[in-house]
């Protein structure tokens, strides 16, 4: 596997392929998550509506709006941090991680900080957040969207993620992993050849890494949710099964307010544990959004 596959390889396992191809090629909606931090949805839409912007909200969150242009990003309300600019299928791990106010929590890879300003903002800034991402030239965006979103709980650290100190310990993790991000392919139209073999085969050796270092820094009954944009099972199911096969982690099933497929037991030949089916892909066409997918992990208690 050292071409390009194509996203043919995925036909087998998406029943609803020409709603997947035909939703691929759509451009994709533009999508902003108010910031509770700064505002609130009724505050912002009142502010963009009167400026002349059109925004829909999207049915299954009180907090994520289709904008109607771009220019949405050139406003004083974005700049002052009232919203951020996200696809909404990237919000969905931060609601499956559920994170509290007054937890510890780390985010292990957080560049440029969608992820991580939601989970500042479920915890109402209140408890321990690490925001951790090891490369250098991503650091300024996390910090400026932490700086600009009014975050003011989150620590930033630079280490890889798969060597992260074990001096403390973490109620709940997310382990948003770098991948080859083939649901990204409305907004980059080259991933629609999918990835190739050998950056899935690079990217799936670092995932193992990072979910096994990942799961040791939980608590016990913490929380650790895994999750990629990208539709390759080596990187979903397969970095997930693994975890599994190395540490008694309990995978429960992720719940979502909208369609999404299971995760997959079988492929290339290859089994994984039935309850992988717990974990979910989303596809482009569920959420008219890019793609991922999601694993939601418990380390049993002591
Ligand atoms: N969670 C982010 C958000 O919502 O804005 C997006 C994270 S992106 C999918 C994956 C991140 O992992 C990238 O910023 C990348 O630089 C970072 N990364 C790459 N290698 C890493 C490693 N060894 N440990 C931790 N993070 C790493």
């Amino acid at each position: 596997m050292s071409k390009r596959s194509g996203l043919e390889r995925y036909r087998a396992i998406i029943t609803d392929w020409d709603e997947f191809i035909a939703a691929c090629v759509r451009p994709l909606p533009l999508t902003i998550r108010i910031n509770t931090l700064r505002a609130s949805p009724h505050e912002v839409h009142s502010r963009l509506m009167s400026k002349g912007f059109s925004l829909t909200p999207i049915s299954w969150a009180d907090n994520l709006f289709h904008a109607d242009t771009a220019s949405v990003s050139k406003t004083i309300e974005h700049w002052l941090g009232l919203f951020y600019i996200q696809e909404a299928v990237q919000t969905l791990p931060v609601r499956a991680l559920d994170p509290q106010p007054g937890e510890t929590i780390l985010d292990m890879a957080a560049a440029p900080g969608g992820k991580c300003t939601h989970i500042a903002s479920c915890m109402h800034n209140h408890g321990p957040l690490v925001a951790n991402e090891p490369v250098g030239k991503r650091q300024p965006s996390l910090m400026a969207n932490i700086n600009r979103l009014g975050v003011l709980n989150a620590t930033v650290t630079a280490y890889r993620g798969e060597s992260f100190p074990m001096h403390a310990r973490f109620d709940r993790i997310l382990l948003d992993a770098p991948c080859s991000a083939e649901g990204t392919l409305r907004k980059e139209s080259s991933l629609r050849d999918g990835a190739t073999g050998s950056a899935i085969a690079r990217l799936s050796r670092l995932q193992r890494r990072l979910i096994l270092r990942a799961y040791d820094l939980l608590k016990p009954e913490g929380t650790l949710v895994y999750s990629t944009c990208t539709f390759a099972p080596e990187e979903n199911e397969g970095t997930v099964s693994y975890l599994l096969s190395e540490r008694d982690a309990l995978l429960e099933q992720v719940k979502l307010p909208l369609t999404a497929a299971a995760g997959i037991t079988t492929w290339n030949g290859e089994e994984y544990a039935p309850e992988i089916s717990r974990c979910v892909r989303i596809y482009p066409h569920h959420v008219d959004s890019g793609g991922g997918f999601i694993a939601r992990l418990r380390k049993p208690a002591r």
